[in-house]
């Protein structure tokens, strides 16, 4: 069963409606035990994904502060097989990022083919924090929905699977990670005073979260919302969404490497064959 919500195009979402501690009926245990057998099929399926080089995949994490997006980019990044997949994570944007369209730091990062990419934030936050915070004017990130539309269209054309994630916590749950956050002696570090600023436009960004679920989740390119205040049913529902956007390409994926093992397997035939041929020649046979 999917754990995560598919958000249709056009729907309008509201997310105080949607269950943030949802479990789908299991323990913490079973959901534990099931992830593990995900993660397995996830890793085979991304090392086909590899080795056949047709498909590329870009997953984007987007949520508030201690949503859990470092959570599930170390869990993502457990199941796939290291060397083709990383993440890359999108801060406020330097002078030299800011003098240019806000795609182009993004474009930049797209995963090649074969590869995957794990989006830490994103181009989304040029209508999140951008809108809430009122970094830019509304004329400037109004048509930015769009310009997201054409890019993502842009990356599925050219073979990117896209899939997007937003890690739905309540705001009680923040609170508590916030605070258990601060004392924790390894942990502190991570926050910073905009941490609590943010929360406290929380419906502010609830709205601007709610507009680019809708405006954004294409058939190409839909928005995920993931339960998100139980770690372990957060990361369990991510593993499954992103293998099952993956099982649908298996065959074709080992029809492409059978095919390529086939024509190996022919030049290293006839690669025998010559060496052979010269080995009798040399004889004088
Ligand atoms: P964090 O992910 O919590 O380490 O912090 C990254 C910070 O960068 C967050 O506060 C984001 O809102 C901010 N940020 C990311 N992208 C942008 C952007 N395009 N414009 C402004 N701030 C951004
Ligand atoms: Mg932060």
């Amino acid at each position: 069963m999917a754990y995560s919500k598919l958000v249709k195009p056009g729907q309008r979402i509201r997310l105080d409606d949607l269950d943030t501690a949802e479990d789908g009926g299991l323990s913490k245990e079973e959901g534990k035990q099931l992830s593990a057998e995900l993660s397995t099929r996830l890793g085979e399926l991304q090392e086909l994904m590899f080795a056949a080089r047709e498909t590329a995949l870009l997953v984007v994490l987007q949520g508030r502060d201690t949503g859990g997006k470092d959570g599930v980019a170390k869990c993502l990044m457990r199941a796939m097989h290291a060397p083709s997949c990383r993440v890359v994570s999108f801060k406020a944007p330097t002078p030299d990022e800011l003098a240019r369209d806000f795609l182009w730091r993004v474009h930049r990062e797209v995963p090649a083919k074969g590869f995957c990419t794990i989006f830490n934030r994103s181009h989304y936050e040029d209508v999140l924090v951008v809108r809430v915070r009122r970094l830019a004017p509304e004329k400037v990130w109004r048509p930015r929905y769009d310009r997201i539309n054409d890019f993502e269209r842009l990356l599925v054309e050219n073979g990117t699977i896209v899939l997007k994630f937003f890690l739905h916590i309540s705001r009680e749950e923040q609170e508590k990670r916030l605070l258990d956050r601060e004392k924790d002696p390894v942990k502190a570090w991570k926050l910073n005073v905009e941490d609590w600023k943010d929360r406290s436009l929380w419906d502010s960004y609830t709205k601007a979260y709610e507009e680019a679920l809708r405006r954004c989740s294409t058939e190409e390119a839909p928005w995920r919302i993931v339960p998100a205040d139980r770690k372990w049913f957060r990361d369990l529902a991510i593993i499954e969404a992103v293998g099952d956007a993956l099982e649908p390409f298996r065959v074709r994926w080992m029809d492409r490497l059978e095919r390529m093992s086939r024509e190996t397997r022919r030049e290293l035939e006839e690669y025998r064959r010559s060496m052979g041929q010269q080995a009798q020649e040399s004889a004088g046979v």
